[in-house]
Order: structure tokens, then C-alpha cells, then sequence
């Protein structure tokens, strides 16, 4: 069995009578690309915070590699980086000086701090810019610096609260990618997110978050395929045909010469009904086929979109 990396059970947090956290369970393997997926006040930073110490929490247990987060809180977090939100740094040093004060704070030696620095400042594309202060940087460039802070000690586990938040379509792609190349490197990731196509497209497992409430856990596949169903759309040529007798498994609508379909599994469903509706001389012109989305599958698990 592969062990766990982080495991969460029962947790509970209330910040005096604001319920962040109802008795969360999850757990992540070592190595896993996980994601917290839900809208704004969900609890996915509370999560974050309670794993990293930042928050305390009620009740429940938080472990990390099988150490608990409070008694073994030294421990626990020189294993985890976390990029959080929002910068909490000195505005004024060199970039590189801060990246120095963090490998500092998690006790690298001088010589190790510098490989680490050097190789995140130039992995990253931060090279030119060692010596600007953060104020003197673009918005991606901070994000970049943000992830360089959480990988200098080298941590098994990077947790990651709305990565790309806010950023262009371009440096969110760049994001992903470097993300993927740490994964692939055997990192565990923890990302939080209220953009379901970065869950969908990162991730290998997600739970959704709603009001402090982990509603569903499973692969993105799994997720729609469970719980979404897909559209196919067949346009026919002949349209005296009756369709009840022999389509009466589906739920269909006709009109406009297409018949439009929403199964479960449409990888079944397909190739049955388009052999029924040649077998009783039906002329297909087209077919086409939507799968259910993650963004369906939240909507029907939480009676609203991500947005709202
Ligand atoms: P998310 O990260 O999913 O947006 P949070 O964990 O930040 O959600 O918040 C969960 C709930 O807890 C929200 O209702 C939020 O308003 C509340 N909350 C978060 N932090 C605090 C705090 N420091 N004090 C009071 N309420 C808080």
C-alpha cells in the first residue's frame, strides 16, 4: 500500500460561530496530484492553513507522512511548501535575498541554499530579476516567486491555495506545465481551486468543497461519468419512423430531424442505438456526442455554479 501523505480526518474549525470546517475527511497519497475543488467560503484554505499550522483547528486529526501537524508541527511542515494567496514577505530585500531568508528558516546549509536558489530562480525564469525587490516585479513573475519560496527546502509536499487566480490564460498555462514537470518528479501536490477546468486538467483526484463539507472524492472521470451524464445527438434522414418501440431504454428528445439523448454511459449507449436505428431503417446523417463536464457534475452536487 502506498502510504499516505497527508490524511485528514473529523476535522472540524469554527471561527467563533462561522462553521469553516464540518468533520472533513481526506486523505492523499505520497505522489498524488490532488485537488480542492469549490467556490469561495468553502473551506479550502482553512484546510490548507490547519495542515501548514497557520490555523489551529477543533477537532479531528491532521497528519502528514503519519506525524501529527501540532505535536509533530517541525517536522510536518519542513516537509510541506506552501505558495498561499496572498505574499506576506519583506518588501524590502532582493528576491534573492528572500528566497536566501526562506532556505535560512528551514535550515539549509549555505551551500545548499544556493544551488537551490539559483536553480529555482532560473527554472522559474526569475534570473534576470535576483535583485528586484517584489514590488518591482510583474504580477506572473510574483506568482513564480511565490512557487520558488514554496519549493527552496526541496519539500516532498507542495500545497498550492488558487494557483493561478486571477493570472492570463498564458501564465496559467505556464503554471500547469511546471506544476505537471514537479508531479512527474514524484512531488504530492495539494492544489486549491474554484476553476474547474484546472482541477479537471491537473489533477488525478479532486474532492469538492462546499460549505465546509466535502461533498464527492474521486478521479475527474470518475466524477462525471458517476455523476454527470453526456448528450448525443443524432441527425437522421427519415423522419416517418416511429422511435418509442424500440429507443423506449432511453430518454430522448426528437425534433428537427435530431434526436437528442442523455445517457450515463455513452460508450455503451452509442453504438446501441445506432444499431438499433439501423435495424429499423433509419438513415443516420450525424452523430455527435458532449460529454458531461466536472462543471456539470458540480452543479448537480451543489444546486449552484462555482461562481456564484
Ligand atoms: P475558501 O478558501 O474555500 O474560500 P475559507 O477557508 O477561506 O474558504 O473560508 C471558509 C469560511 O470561513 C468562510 O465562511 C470564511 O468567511 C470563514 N473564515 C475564513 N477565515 C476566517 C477568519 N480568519 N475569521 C473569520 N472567518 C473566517
Amino acid at each position: 500500500m502506498k502510504e499516505n501523505a497527508i490524511e485528514i480526518s473529523g476535522l472540524k474549525k469554527s471561527y467563533g460561530n462561522t462553521v469553516a470546517l464540518q468533520k472533513v475527511n481526506l486523505s492523499i497519497k505520497k505522489g498524488e496530484f490532488f485537488g480542492l475543488l469549490g467556490p469561495n467560503g468553502a473551506g479550502k484554505t482553512t484546510t490548507i492553513s490547519i495542515l501548514t499550522g497557520l490555523v489551529f483547528r477543533d477537532e479531528g486529526s491532521t497528519l502528514v507522512f503519519g506525524e501529527d501537524t501540532v505535536e509533530s508541527f517541525r517536522y510536518t511542515r519542513s516537509k510541506i511548501g506552501i505558495a498561499a494567496q496572498e505574499l506576506s514577505v519583506d518588501w524590502f530585500f532582493s528576491i534573492e535575498k528572500l528566497l536566501y531568508f526562506q532556505a535560512g528558516y528551514y535550515g539549509l546549509s549555505k551551500k545548499n541554499a544556493k544551488k537551490s536558489v539559483n536553480s529555482l530562480l532560473e527554472r522559474l525564469g526569475l534570473d534576470k530579476k535576483r535583485n528586484s525587490r517584489l514590488r518591482q516585479l510583474s504580477g506572473g513573475m510574483k506568482r513564480r516567486f511565490q512557487l520558488a519560496k514554496a519549493l527552496v527546502h526541496d519539500p516532498d509536499i507542495i500545497i498550492l491555495d488558487e494557483p493561478t487566480a486571477g493570472v492570463d490564460v498564458e501564465l496559467r498555462r505556464s503554471l500547469w506545465k511546471y506544476l505537471n514537470e514537479l508531479h512527474s518528479e514524484g512531488k504530492t501536490i495539494l492544489l486549491t481551486t474554484h476553476y474547474i477546468e484546472e482541477a479537471e486538467q491537473l489533477c488525478e483526484n479532486i474532492a469538492i468543497i462546499d460549505e465546509g463539507k466535502i461533498l464527492k472524492k474521486g478521479s475527474p472521470k470518475e466524477l462525471t461519468q458517476e455523476l454527470g451524464s453526456s448528450g448525443i445527438t443524432i441527425k437522421i434522414g427519415d423522419v416517418r419512423n416511429k422511435f418509442d418501440s424500440f429507443l423506449s431504454d432511453y430518454s430522448y428528445t426528437f425534433n428537427d430531424n435530431r434526436l437528442h439523448f442523455s445517457v450515463k454511459n455513452p460508450d455503451v449507449a452509442m453504438p446501441d442505438i445506432i444499431q438499433k436505428l439501423s435495424e429499423n431503417n433509419i438513415k443516420i446523417q450525424s452523430v455527435e456526442s458532449n460529454s458531461s463536464s466536472l462543471e456539470d457534475v458540480f452543479l448537480d452536487l451543489t444546486g449552484k455554479g462555482i461562481d456564484e
